[in-house]
Order: C-alpha cells, then sequence, then structure tokens
C-alpha cells in the first residue's frame, strides 16, 4: 500500500512523529505554489523565506532516507494548485492512502476538506504536533463565559503546562510584569551586532522573478535576517537568550528610529513555519533565565513567556473559534482606502515613515509599531479592515492569517466589535512621543492639535472619538477619554474635526 503525505510550507516541524522512521511505501509531497503566491501580494523576502525553507526541511527529509517529491516555483510539470498537484501525484504513483497535517488557515482546511471528499482512497487528517492547545482549546476555556480575557487564558496556560511556576504559584509572586515593560529606550544600554545568515538568496530570487510572481517590498541579499533551516532557528534562539533577553521586557514597547529590532527575538518566522516549536522556544528561554537569574530579571522572561504561551496561542484559538465569520467583520463600519504611502514610505509624520520604510526593507516590524503607529493610523484615519488585513497579511514575514487576522482585524483595528480587545487600540501623538524619539525629528508637533504643523495623530485621535463616541457610550474602558472629549470646546472641535477630514481626503499630502 503507497500512501502520499502533503507537508504544505508552514508545516516544516522536524520533530514531527511521521519523520521518525523511514518507510518506504511512502512519499512526502511538497510544493511551491502560484496558489499560495499570489492570493495575496507578499512582500519578497516573505516568499523566499518560505521558499528556502521547504527546500531545507525536503533536503533534511531525504538525506534520512525518506522520499520526497518536491516542485519548485519554477519546474514545468508544478500544476501550482494544490487539488491538481495531488490527484497527479496519486495517479502517477498509484497511490492508495493520502495523509495530510492540519492547515491552520481557514481557507487551506477546507480547500483539504474538499479534495479529500472527491477523493477515491482513504485520506487521513493529522496534528501537526506544533501548539500547545488544539483548534478548539480556547473555546472549551471560556464556555459560558462573556469576556475571552487573556490574561485568564494565559494564567490556565501557565499553570497546565506549569511554565514560571512554584508549587501553584507564579515565579516572582506576581503573574504579568506587564508594567514593568514600558521604558523608553535613550541608549541606556547597547543592542549587541545583528545576526544574518548566509543563504543562497540570489538563486530563489531569479527563479521567483523569471516565474513573474508579483511581489514587493526590498531584499538586501547580503543581509538575511531570517533563519530557514533548523539550525539557523536554534543559532537564533541561543542568540537570543544570550544577547537580547537580559533586556526585552524593559524595552518591549520601545520604538527608536536608528534601531529596527531593539530587544526582539525575530523568532517568529522560525516558529510559524513550525521550524522552532514554542515549546522548545519557552523551555530554552526559561531554562536560561534559571541559569542566569543574578543577571536577568523575572520581568524580562515573563513578558517573553506571556507573548508565546499566551498571546499567540489565545489569538490562534480566537481565529478557530470564530472563523469564517471573523474574516468579514467591520464593526466600526470603516471604509476608507489604504494611502499610497503604506507601499513607498513616503511621509512627513515621521513615526509613520520610519515604520512602514523598515516594514517594506525588512518585513519586519516590532509589535508595537504594528500596532500604535501603523495599526493606529489606519483606525483613526477609518481605514476598511479588508484593506488592512491584505496588507499586514502580505507585508511580514511572520504573517499567516491565523495569527495576522485576529491580531490585525481584532486586536489593531476593533473591526471585531471587542471580542479581542475590550478597547480600540488608539491613542494621540502623546503616547508615540512617550515610548519613542520619533516627535523630536518630525516635520510635525506633537502638542499641536490643529493648524498646520500639528501632529495629525492629535486631530485623528479627537475626530475618532467624537465620530464613534455613540458606540463606544457604554464601554467603561473608554469613560475618561470620553469625558475629556465632552469638555472640550465646540469652536475647538468643530475645527479638529474638519482638520481630521482634510487628512483622510488628502492622506498622501501628509
Ligand atoms: C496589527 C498586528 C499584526 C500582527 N501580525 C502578525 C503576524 O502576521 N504574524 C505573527 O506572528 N505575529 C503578528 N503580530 C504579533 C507580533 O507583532 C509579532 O509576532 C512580533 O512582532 C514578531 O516579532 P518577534 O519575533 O521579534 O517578536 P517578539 O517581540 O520577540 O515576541 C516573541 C514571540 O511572541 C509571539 N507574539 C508576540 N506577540 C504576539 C501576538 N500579538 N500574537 C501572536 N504571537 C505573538 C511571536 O511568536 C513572537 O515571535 C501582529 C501584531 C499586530 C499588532
Ligand atoms: S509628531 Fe506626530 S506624526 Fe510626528 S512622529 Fe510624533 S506622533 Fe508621529
Amino acid at each position: 500500500m503507497k500512501k502520499l503525505r502533503l507537508i504544505l510550507g508552514d508545516q516544516l516541524n522536524y520533530q514531527h512523529s511521521w519523520h521518525k522512521e523511514v518507510d518506504e511505501n511512502t512519499i512526502y509531497l511538497m510544493a511551491e505554489m502560484r496558489q499560495e503566491t499570489d492570493y495575496v501580494k507578499h512582500h519578497i523576502q516573505k516568499v523566499i523565506a518560505f521558499f528556502l525553507s521547504m527546500r531545507n526541511f525536503a533536503d533534511v527529509l531525504k538525506s534520512k532516507g525518506h522520499e520526497v517529491i518536491y516542485f519548485k516555483i519554477s519546474d514545468e510539470d508544478n500544476a501550482h494548485d494544490l487539488e491538481n498537484i495531488i490527484k497527479n501525484c496519486i495517479e502517477k504513483h498509484n497511490i492508495s492512502q493520502f495523509e495530510y497535517q492540519l492547515p491552520d488557515e481557514y481557507r487551506l482546511d477546507e480547500q483539504l476538506k474538499n479534495i479529500c471528499s472527491t477523493l477515491k482512497i482513504e485520506t487521513k487528517a493529522f496534528d501537526t504536533e506544533h501548539f500547545y492547545t488544539s483548534r478548539t482549546e480556547l473555546t472549551e476555556f471560556f464556555e459560558g463565559k462573556k469576556m475571552l480575557l487573556m490574561e485568564n487564558f494565559y494564567r490556565m496556560m501557565r499553570k497546565k503546562h506549569h511554565v514560571l511556576m512554584k508549587g501553584s504559584q507564579p515565579e516572582g509572586n506576581q503573574w504579568n510584569f506587564d508594567k514593568d515593560n514600558r521604558l523608553k529606550y535613550k541608549g541606556q544600554v547597547p543592542i549587541p551586532n545583528e545576526i544574518t545568515f548566509n543563504q543562497n538568496i540570489e538563486a530563489v530570487l531569479n527563479e521567483i522573478e523569471k516565474a513573474n510572481v508579483a511581489t514587493f517590498g526590498k531584499i538586501d541579499t547580503k543581509k538575511f535576517y531570517w533563519p530557514t533551516s533548523r539550525e539557523d532557528c536554534l543559532k537564533q534562539l541561543d542568540y537570543f537568550c544570550k544577547n537580547l533577553l537580559i533586556h526585552f521586557g524593559d524595552y518591549e514597547d520601545a520604538m527608536h528610529t536608528d534601531e529596527k529590532f531593539l530587544f526582539h527575538s525575530r523568532l517568529s518566522f522560525a516558529m510559524n513555519s513550525k521550524m522552532l516549536s514554542p515549546k522548545e522556544v519557552i523551555e530554552t528561554v526559561v531554562d536560561f533565565y534559571h541559569e542566569n537569574k543574578e543577571a536577568i530579571t523575572i520581568s524580562q522572561v515573563e513578558g517573553f513567556v506571556r507573548q508565546i504561551l499566551g498571546w499567540r496561542e489565545y489569538v490562534r484559538g480566537i481565529y478557530w473559534k470564530e472563523m469564517p465569520n471573523y474574516s468579514k467583520m467591520n464593526e466600526l463600519e470603516n471604509h476608507n482606502k489604504l494611502p499610497d504611502f503604506y507601499w513607498t514610505g513616503k511621509t512627513k509624520m515621521n513615526c509613520m515613515q520610519k515604520a512602514i520604510s523598515q516594514s517594506l526593507e525588512e518585513a519586519y516590524a516590532h509589535h508595537i509599531q504594528r500596532l500604535m503607529i501603523i495599526g493606529n493610523f489606519s483606525l483613526l484615519t477609518q481605514m476598511h479592515p479588508d484593506e488592512v488585513d491584505a496588507w499586514y497579511l502580505g507585508v511580514y514575514i511572520d504573517a499567516i492569517e491565523w495569527v495576522e487576522l485576529p491580531n490585525t482585524r481584532g486586536m489593531s483595528q476593533y473591526a471585531d466589535g471587542g471580542i479581542l480587545a475590550t478597547k480600540p487600540y488608539v491613542s494621540s501623538g502623546s503616547y508615540i512621543n512617550k515610548m519613542s524619539n520619533y516627535c523630536s525629528s518630525c516635520h510635525y508637533n506633537v502638542k499641536d492639535k490643529f493648524g498646520d504643523k500639528a501632529c495629525p495623530f492629535n486631530t485623528l485621535y479627537w475626530n475618532f472619538l467624537d465620530e464613534k463616541k455613540q458606540y463606544f457610550a457604554n464601554n467603561q474602558r473608554m469613560g475618561m477619554m470620553l469625558n475629556m472629549l465632552k469638555k472640550m470646546k465646540p469652536e475647538e472641535l468643530a475645527k479638529i474635526n474638519e482638520k481630521a477630514n482634510h487628512i483622510i481626503e488628502n492622506l498622501n499630502e501628509y
């Protein structure tokens, strides 16, 4: 009996039980497909990183003796869509059983279920053996609850998986050190040299260009930050522990004109492609902390663990709880189009210029740049969430729908009406000024709300609150800001609204 096992581009789990033993009757199937390069326009570095990682993975399987059929983007016999590729292989190799790992994306999950329903051979789906939680664990945990609070989920996860626990109590006697994670970076401590990886980028870049895959963003073939082999992923994890963990929590929310990565791990691609498991990342980091307690404080390591054991598993659970409706939600009825500068970085707003340019150059921005600069601006200017989603899904190296969608449409755009966040993440320029040095070299004045040089974030912020005040009237967390809005003089508010409308209608001038 011949078995065909499909491995998708984000299922590169080197430790999966599938690969433990070689079976001469099992063929693995991997393919670089136009269906995947074209469903949204991706950053060039993202396409390269996935193809290189897939090729490295296939090579390792082959070197262990597994039989692998691999279609490159440039192969003439590549059918480029999943259904045809699978069906051709089944016929050509006389396959009697088809197996796949459960996709993390709803789109692919549906497609594979449909394909299987038309196959005349036995089919079987397997777990990816990657996440801590199953698809439904979050739904079961919050059964009967009105609020899906991340903090409650996170504490359950800490207890269940015994991470940073002393018996039944959290290490450091506190569950959450979020309040300690808000320092502004002023060069107080040096940031170590960056780690880059030596990879044969040119060859795969040529193939992608020859195949006319439409991409955007920049690439410097001498400076590639993304690990595409298991070995390099482990090097990146080791680099994080030895160099960055020490200040991770302190500067987690900070932004700086000269520092793109600060103390962030850049491990999201390694994990989302499944080359590293969240469990091994957390265990390695926590063990390193325990061995280096004299140098590293609990607030650094708890901040990191919260992102992976908490947020990462939580957004995945929300995705599977709410899909497919989630991808269409637009609770605030926003409808504007993204301005051109989302693809060029050419704007006079220094914070936007820096965050967007860096996203285009590196396929990366850290969490607060994504949330409180680009996401904040998109919400304040009332962009349609479909537009915002497509941009985020394309631009970031780690963007796969299960994690991108809840973060963008939910956390950042409040388009889910508060399923994920208890209030919209919007702010005026003062928050940006508090957490970065962007404002000191900006064309605009962060203190002004109107006038030629007024910071657009200020004008847009008060205008947003004014436009959405009915919607948020019963949201207690918005109470203080809405009270401040009420106290604003009508003539001042009228000037703000007029200016905000001008900004929204002429975004490319700002
Ligand atoms: C609007 C918006 C869109 C986002 N889109 C994505 C996306 O497409 N893919 C993605 O992986 N992350 C996304 N995030 C979450 C987060 O910004 C990235 O995971 C992080 O910036 C990746 O960089 P890092 O590895 O250096 O993270 P670090 O700051 O070093 O954090 C460590 C790890 O924690 C995890 N993590 C942190 N925050 C989150 C979060 N909110 N949700 C899920 N995991 C988290 C990531 O796996 C990350 O690698 C998004 C956040 C926002 C606000
Ligand atoms: S002044 Fe306003 S637009 Fe300029 S960097 Fe600061 S927040 Fe951004």
